[in-house]
């Protein structure tokens, strides 16, 4: 059967023209055989009713969906670890269809690995299986884990040897779909601002105001600034809570709903470990773990600089200004929604904040980051099973004491949670590097894909 009669296209940044992207065409591929699809995904859009052959041909082959014009690889610019490149753009991806779904929200599929495009620059186009497959395995953790992510879609391998330089070559090549909320990143700015297009900064601005922070007035740059700093740093904030390392956090790597997108090198923290990097060619340690925000706050002065244009500078700095205080009230949020604690007002809160890194701080190599949230969630509620558990003995001492009375004042969010079949287990789900190389290490020598798919039902099981 084809899309679902709830699937409602609405295609329109292929409506901003050639200014903002380039028409171009999905490779041909020698293959494609399916090795992820996301229904969930699928059928908050309408598009869980494709049969298989239909899925192929949409999102192997990149036959147009009802209602969309056909694939778009979009312009923008960025800075790369600090340094700008004008020389960027979709080089392996595109955008190919916009739709609104269940919620109201316009979304985008977008293309990673799908053939070369203007803006390739000598590259192949391509994703390595081993790449989406670790794109798939990121995006499904962070929603696990109350991050607002792209979601991946469809994981397709397509029978290309890849070679590659930083990984053991030939590689298995894939085409991989990404459901996200904007592909317009604070690079799609830059480039109007480089080029000295008022014209288009204003077109763009029009374009993702309406479309995404619809309560800015028309025009108020600095308004839509605001609401892009607000998005970011409450990301920002829900990544250091998931204990996640982006690894790029380039301007074109962030758009301006706030929603996390392109995971490559990005990694979970084993344990509370400031300066964990996840890109082995970020030797600063630039987008280090604790440095996230400060990388995405330096992005969202960047952006504010290419809307100087076209709107006055003391509103765009006060707008950057609201960063800080931002940052810190979404992650004092995030942490009690992992704790699953109700709110108890900034003072406690920011106790139980400070108490949990504290402990996560102490606890060195012996607490993971994750079990920390496993162990405690709901307070008091949890206690005997905490106590009694696998790391019992880290539960102990002046650090620990302080940690437990800022936790235990405040009251259990729904603890009935707390009956979940994943709290019967001692041990949470995570996902670190060496079972992310184990899942791939299966697919790579025996074409065994059941460790992946059994990963991906157990980071969703209840
Ligand atoms: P990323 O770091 O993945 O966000 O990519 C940065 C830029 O490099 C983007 O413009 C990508 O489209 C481009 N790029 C990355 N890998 C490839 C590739 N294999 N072929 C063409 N372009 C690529
Ligand atoms: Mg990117």
């Amino acid at each position: 059967m084809p899309v679902a009669r709830v699937y409602s296209p609405e295609p329109r940044f292929f409506d901003l023209g050639e200014d903002y992207g380039d028409a171009v065409r999905a490779a041909e591929f020698p293959q494609a055989l399916l090795r992820f699809r996301n229904d969930r995904a699928a059928a908050e859009v309408g598009l869980e009713t494709l049969t298989g052959p239909e899925w192929i041909d949409h999102f192997g082959r990149f036959a147009p969906l009802p209602g969309q014009p056909g694939p778009v690889a979009m312009r923008y610019h960025g800075h790369q670890f600090r340094t700008y490149n004008p020389d960027l753009g979709d080089g392996r991806g595109f955008l190919a269809a916009q739709m609104r779904d269940a919620g109201g929200r316009l979304v985008d599929l977008g293309t990673k690995g799908s053939g070369r495009t203007p803006w390739s620059r000598g590259a192949d186009g391509r994703l390595t299986l081993k790449g989406g497959v670790r794109e798939v395995l990121a995006a499904e953790m962070l929603q696990r884990l109350g991050v607002p992510t792209s979601r991946a879609l469809s994981l397709i391998e397509t029978g290309e040897a890849l070679e590659r330089g930083d990984e053991p070559s030939p590689t298995r090549s894939a085409v991989l779909v990404r459901l996200s909320h904007s592909h317009i990143r604070f690079g799609t700015f830059q480039r109007a601002a480089y080029l000295g297009r008022k014209d288009q900064l204003e077109i763009l601005l029009e374009h993702a105001r309406s479309l995404y922070h619809p309560h800015v007035a028309p025009g108020d740059a600095a308004g839509f600034l605001a609401e892009v700093v607000d998005a970011s740093a409450r990301l920002a904030a829900r990544w250091i809570a998931a204990g996640f390392v982006h690894g790029v956090l380039n301007t074109d790597n962030l758009n301006v709903t706030g929603e996390s997108f392109d995971y490559g090198p990005w990694r979970f923290l084993p344990h509370y470990e400031p300066g964990f990097t996840a890109a082995y060619f970020d030797q600063f340690g630039l987008y280090a773990f604790a440095r996230q925000p400060e990388a995405v706050f330096w992005a969202l002065t960047q952006l504010g600089g290419a809307l100087k244009p076209i709107d006055d500078a003391d509103a765009l700095t006060s707008a950057l200004n609201g960063f800080g205080p931002a940052y810190i009230r979404h992650l004092r949020a995030a942490f009690l929604e992992r704790l699953g604690v109700l709110s108890l007002g900034e003072a406690a809160d920011q106790r139980l904040l400070d108490a949990a890194l504290a402990l996560l701080r102490e606890g060195g190599a012996a607490l993971r980051w994750e079990p920390l949230f496993h162990d405690w969630f709901a307070g008091f509620a949890s206690s005997a099973r905490a106590l009694s558990g696998p790391r019992a003995k880290l539960y102990q001492g002046e650090t620990f004491d302080a940690f437990r009375f800022a936790l235990f004042e405040h009251e259990p969010d729904r603890p009935e949670r707390l009956e979940a079949s994943r709290f019967a287990r001692a041990e949470p789900e995570e996902l670190l590097i060496d079972e992310v190389e184990a899942i791939w290490a299966a697919i790579d020598s025996g074409d065994d894909w059941a460790p992946f798919e059994a990963k991906i039902a157990r980071i969703r099981a209840d």
